[in-house]
């Protein structure tokens, strides 16, 4: 027997509790899965938030145990790739949505969808970067391979105080670029400043309806937020610049026009970590080895137990989480 978050829809009703569960019933809710993992540790992401408070439609199957990451040691292999005792990583492919997911002290997944914990870092601090920093970090690689340098001038980074936000700004800052953070909480600007950002913009200026094209300022963004806010900052982005596009934290909508890509060259590029390619999710976690400063990232993060995960998921959809919290399923 283990323990999980357990989420059920009987008749349109929806309820979660922490149960205990057993082998058998992980086995038939994982279909092709060819690896077991003894959990040790999983994170609460603003897509587990909607999950665990049935806000959107995320799962897909109930009963369902959600949880979008784990990150843990192989106790069964029945594929090529893992042994008895590996420490792996898993981040989306569906998983905490159409596949039981990581908030259980068990788990089973496709050895295809598996990372390897990078040398140097342990489970819990790869929980604590959690898909959240990993999609950060897939922003940064998306500016890089776009040529994006700090010489090109400053980054603007939305949902600063979030996880997406947070670990963006810090790796950003790292690389040299000089961040500036969009926040609608300005009492966090001494966080988002220790973290790197050298400046704070309330997110007020972005969050409603703008001209087209506006005064140029940014050579790239990463945007966690959609809807106006992912509009105006293309039309603040300088020529050539990079936007890249990843969450919609205020809509999902884009009330946008085609003026800054057809006259500032403007590119608009999407970033999806759940069905990102092996090798790509590979060289992000490897990159977040070498970058992410494990003293920054323990600032950051915050450490509940199962128990605790659905009232974590009730403020990270109101907002009120300010960087990343991990789940130690075991406590
Ligand atoms: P968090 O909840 O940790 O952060 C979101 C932040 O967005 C908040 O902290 C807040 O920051 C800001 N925000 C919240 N509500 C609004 C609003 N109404 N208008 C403007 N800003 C708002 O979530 P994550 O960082 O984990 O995820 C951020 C987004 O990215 C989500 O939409 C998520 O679904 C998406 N995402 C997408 C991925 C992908 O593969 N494409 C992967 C990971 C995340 P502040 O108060 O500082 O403004």
């Amino acid at each position: 027997m283990f323990k999980a978050i357990y989420l059920t829809k009987v008749e349109n009703v929806f309820a979660a509790s922490v149960r205990e569960l057993d082998e058998t019933q992980l086995e038939a809710a994982t279909p092709g899965c060819d690896v077991t993992i003894k959990v040790d540790y999983s994170t609460v992401n603003y897509k587990d938030g909607l999950a665990l408070t049935n806000k959107s439609p995320i799962v897909r199957t109930w009963p369902m145990v959600p949880g979008i990451d784990a990150a843990g040691t192989v106790i069964t292999s029945a594929h090529a790739t893992w042994r008895v005792g590996d420490k792996v990583i898993l981040n989306g492919w569906g998983v905490g949505e159409s596949y039981w997911g990581g908030l259980a002290q068990k788990a089973r997944f496709r050895g295809d969808w598996l990372v390897r914990v990078p040398p140097g870092m342990d489970a819990r601090q790869t929980m604590a970067i959690g898909t959240a920093g990993y999609t950060a970090m897939l922003c940064c690689l998306a500016l890089e391979d776009q040529g994006v340098e700090p010489s090109a001038g400053e980054i603007l980074v939305t949902g600063a105080s979030g996880g997406v936000g947070s670990i963006a700004i810090t790796l950003l800052a790292r690389r040299g670029f000089r961040v500036v953070a969009s926040t609608g909480k300005l009492v966090e600007s001494d966080y988002l400043k220790a973290l790197g950002a050298a400046d704070v913009l309330d997110r007020s200026e972005l969050a409603a309806p703008g001209k087209p094209l506006q005064k140029e300022r940014w050579a790239g963004v990463v945007d966690s937020v959609g809807s106006h806010t992912l509009a105006n900052a293309c039309a603040q982005t300088r020529a050539e610049g990079v936007v890249t596009a990843c969450g919609l934290a205020q809509g999902m909508d884009f009330p946008a026009t085609v003026a800054p890509f057809i006259l500032r060259g403007v590119k608009l590029l999407g970033v999806n970590s759940v069905m990102c390619p092996l090798a790509l999710r590979e060289r992000a976690w490897d990159a977040l080895a070498r970058e992410l400063d494990p003293a920054r990232l323990d600032a950051i993060t915050r450490e509940v137990g199962l128990a605790d995960a659905q009232s974590v998921a009730h403020d990270i959809v109101a907002a009120k989480v300010r960087g990343r919290v991990v789940v130690n399923v075991n406590a």
